[in-house]
């Protein structure tokens, strides 16, 4: 396995490697798994190594590098910087190029990190298995005949597959935990309004968040430290988020009452059932005071997030008219430009989307479909409150299941969107929450863990998190598929 962020920092501003040579590292991984794992949509290897060079040479003149230097840093396709290709996975935005960095991004660089590809998508991250990518599907490190979940499958991937140690993506219903539970890795979606949305392209506005995927909590705790904050080029941004999330590595757990959510555990396979039994029983043996807990409000969930996430993506993505951005296909005058351009530049799921939230915001149905959703999501809200008065974080299940096989459930749309009934509500509470990889399935497929905790409730969401990393022995789940390993190590 790969070193890990914080490893790879000391080595590097203590000058015993050198950042170009991680670097390197990573785009060599890139180059000789991407035509079976496809988690990486492009490359500009003279722009790392340029960025590593730098790096190199201040550690040199003793200055000061920052807490993640010469870290590899693997982003999601969906997130600007300056000198990269952003495609959000979609044929419409096919060579376009930002003129601007995200803030993410700009806080990675500032503490020394090295950022080495865009990874891979379901279009406008709407999918949960990558499977809806213009640019074909990536695919999971621990069995190439499944999918890496998604929508951030391409991030979720890389770090699996150790090709970096730490990657972003972006989280709307669970984009960020799913395919973190499915590839055996830590993912994290923050609290809204923590994270900077500034330079990720929107997909639901009021619930998109940017969080870190890695392999071990550490370096997820160290990477939400380095990009959180207040930012005033994000209107939604919260000022006052100041978390310590390193330092809760071993923090004792005695006395934290966690809840079990019931709901959550309905249609989950027998085996993921287990492994959340089995992470509640050692959060116990910790000094944790566990029991179940029920937010029956979280039911409806579902229902809300499939109207308001399309309805305020079909208002985001009317930006992308043949006008402004990357694809053009002419017509006769600029309606029938529009309506070319957007027919062949979006895939199925985008237009499918695009149909609902249009539907949902039309005149007449605003209020049976819209408002009503905005309503459940205020239930959902208060039914978490509730939930928090006696406890003070709740875990569950990921995802119903482990990684499933291609096709499966990509003719059914209604079958992939259950695959996010577990972490969609955060997202509509503005809650954050993470996956922990805790155990493997008979079939040796990761199964990951939902910790849970109430806004701004990151310093406990990751106290509890390091606890079942240590109770599963950590180190992440699943091996790699042979056919992988094989070309990784070119057969050493
Ligand atoms: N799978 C969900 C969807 O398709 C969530 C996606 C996301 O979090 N970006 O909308």
């Amino acid at each position: 396995m790969g070193k890990s962020a914080s490893e790879i920092a000391e080595l590097v501003a203590s000058g015993r490697r050198s950042a170009v040579e991680f670097a390197e590292e990573a785009l060599d991984a890139i180059e000789r798994s991407n035509g079976i794992l496809n988690a990486f949509l492009s490359v500009n290897r003279d722009l790392t190594l340029e960025a590593a060079g730098r790096i190199d040479a201040m550690v040199a003149a003793g200055e000061k590098v920052g807490r993640l230097a010469g870290v590899p840093v693997a982003l999601k396709d969906n997130m600007c910087q300056i000198g990269f290709d952003t495609t959000c996975a979609s044929k419409i935005l096919n060579g376009w190029s930002p003129p601007y960095s995200a803030t993410v991004v700009q806080k990675m660089i500032a503490e020394g990190a090295v950022t080495v590809g865009k990874t891979n998508l379901d279009e406008f991250a709407m999918g949960s298995s990558t499977e809806n990518s213009a640019f074909g599907p990536t695919r999971n490190p621990i069995d190439l005949e499944r999918v890496p979940g998604g929508s951030s499958g391409g991030s979720a991937a890389a770090v699996a597959a150790s090709i970096v140690p730490l990657a972003l993506g972006s989280d709307t219903g669970g984009s960020i935990r799913q395919p973190a539970s499915l590839t055996g890795v830590v993912g994290v979606k923050p609290t809204y309004g923590v994270v900077s949305r500034y330079g990720l392209v929107a997909f639901a506005s009021s619930l998109d968040q940017i969080g870190p995927f890695s392999r071990t909590v550490g370096d997820s705790a160290l990477a939400l430290e380095v990009i959180s904050g207040w930012d005033n080029m994000d209107s939604t941004s919260y000022d006052g988020a100041k978390f310590s999330l390193v330092s809760q590595q071993g923090v004792p757990m005695d006395g934290v009452r966690i809840g079990i959510v019931k709901e959550f555990m309905d249609g989950c396979d027998e085996e993921v059932l287990a492994a959340v039994r089995a992470a509640a029983e050692q959060l116990s043996k910790a000094g944790a005071k566990v029991d179940e807990v029920s937010i029956p409000e979280t039911k409806l969930g579902l229902s809300a997030y499939y109207i308001i996430a399309p309805a305020e993506a079909s208002s985001n993505l009317a930006r992308f008219d043949g006008v402004r951005f990357g694809l053009r296909v002419e017509g006769s005058d600029i309606a029938e430009t529009n309506v070319k351009t957007r027919t062949a530049g979006f895939g199925d799921e985008v237009k499918r989307r695009i149909m609902l939230g249009t539907y949902a915001l039309s005149s007449g149905y605003y209020d049976a479909y819209y408002g009503k959703a905005q309503q459940v999501k205020t239930m959902i809200k208060r039914g978490f409150e509730r939930a928090y008065r006696d406890f003070d974080a709740l875990i569950s299940p990921v995802s119903p299941t482990t990684a499933f096989r291609f096709g499966e459930r990509a003719s059914n749309p209604l079958a992939m969107y259950l695959s996010d009934v577990c972490t969609i509500p955060s997202n509509l509470a503005g809650h954050p929450a993470m996956s922990v990889p805790f155990s493997a399935d008979s079939s040796g497929l990761p199964i990951g863990i939902q910790v849970l905790a109430p806004a701004l409730g990151e310093e406990l969401m990751f106290r509890i998190a390091f606890s079942i990393e240590r109770s599963s022995g950590g180190g992440g789940f699943g091996s790699l598929d042979p056919a992988l390993e094989e070309v990784m190590t070119g057969g050493r």
